[in-house]
């Protein structure tokens, strides 16, 4: 028993519950209003509520009280969701870009990608990993450019 994630219901959301399990009583499960629930976690980005019942199902409930089921996920799938995130809210350029390489797992240093995009700028060829970074960074690399 560990932490464990299911994907958010909610159309277009792309964040997860989760939540851990290790604590759970099965034999004597824990009651809200009269039903057990071992937990009532939030999804990590919209923050709609769900609740963990004893027979480990994640469920919704819609305006209509009825119950769904929703869709489990892998732990590390939520970890690489987050990272998604957190390159996207990073305001920072140079962390910014840091983080877009770390993201796909490039090898280059940020002072390499800054170095590059003043090359590519003057016309230089630049690698497809690179462009990539540099297609992705723009803004940012605009920014921490020497001119
Ligand atoms: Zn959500």
């Amino acid at each position: 028993m560990s932490v464990e994630a299911h994907k958010c219901n909610v159309i277009d959301c792309k964040g997860f519950i989760v939540f851990e399990n290790a604590d759970f009583d099965y034999k004597n499960p824990p009651t809200v209003n009269g039903m057990y629930e071992f937990d009532d976690p939030k999804c990590t980005e919209c923050g709609k509520e769900y609740k963990v019942v004893p027979h480990h199902a994640v469920i919704a409930l819609d305006e209509h009280e009825d119950i769904e089921l929703v869709e489990s996920a892998c732990i590390t799938q939520f970890e690489k969701r987050e990272q998604v995130r957190s390159f996207e809210n990073e305001i920072m350029p140079y962390e910014k870009v840091k983080k877009f390489i770390q993201l796909r797992r490039y090898t280059y240093s940020p002072e390499e990608v800054i170095a590059r995009y003043t090359n590519y700028k003057n016309g230089e060829y630049v690698s497809h990993t690179m462009k990539d970074c540099i297609k992705n960074l723009t803004p940012e690399l605009e920014r921490l450019a020497p001119f």
